[in-house]
């Protein structure tokens, strides 16, 4: 977890490759169904456009479907999902119909003003839809209000590990691996290897 534009998509593809489990980025899904102009990127645009989160009902579907593929039996890591309160009951009640449990939620701490200054920079690079100033700051305001919430639900389970999100990428990258090894989701590389 974290807001956007504070790296969990650039730290979870190499956390999930170092766990062997596949990365599932909500936000990835939803722009590759605008891309290919599907019936769901129809529905999800104008909401990733203007920064709003899509609609609960939207959203739980489509991770529900993912979460039923194949290559996710032996592991998961989500990147961009659970954002509501309501999201977080669906996928407890996933998981606990699967005898599933969560192992740990990694939260990626950034200052507010560092994240404009990124997602700023990424929208000269990437050409993203809602990477302007105002749709950045209503992001980070829906972040604030809906998803935030959900760092104390999941500390209070114990769940939540910190991560500070500031500085070069390899450094905090460094930092969600520590964090995986503590926890022995992933291997550590041997040294020299
Ligand atoms: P960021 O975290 O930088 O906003 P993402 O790629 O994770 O980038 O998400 C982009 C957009 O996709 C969000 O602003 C929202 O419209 C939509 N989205 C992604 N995940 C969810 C979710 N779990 N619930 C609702 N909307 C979502």
């Amino acid at each position: 977890m974290g807001p956007p534009g504070a790296g969990k998509g650039t730290h979870a593809d190499r956390l999930a490759e170092q766990a062997a489990v596949p990365a599932i980025s909500t936000g990835d899904i939803f722009r590759a169904q605008v891309a290919a102009g599907t019936d769901l990127g129809r529905r999800a645009q104008q909401y990733l456009d203007s920064g709003a989160y899509v609609p609960d009902d939207v959203t739980i579907a489509m991770v529900r479907e993912r979460l039923a593929e194949d290559d996710a039996r032996s592991g998961f890591l989500l990147d961009g999902y659970p954002r509501t309160l309501e999201q977080a009951a669906v996928l407890d009640e996933l998981l606990t119909a699967q005898e599933r449990r969560l192992d740990a939620v990694v939260v990626l701490r950034v200052d507010q003003e560092v994240l404009v200054r990124r997602l700023l920079r990424r929208a000269e690079i990437e050409h993203r839809s809602d990477d302007t100033e105002d749709v950045i700051r209503r992001r980070l305001k829906v972040y604030a209000d809906h998803t935030v919430p959900l760092i104390e639900l999941y500390g209070d389970r114990g769940l939540v590990h910190e991560v500070d999100g500031d500085g070069e990428v390899a450094e905090v990258r460094e930092r969600v691996l520590q964090v995986a090894y503590r926890l022995t989701l992933a291997e550590r590389p041997i040294p020299g290897a």
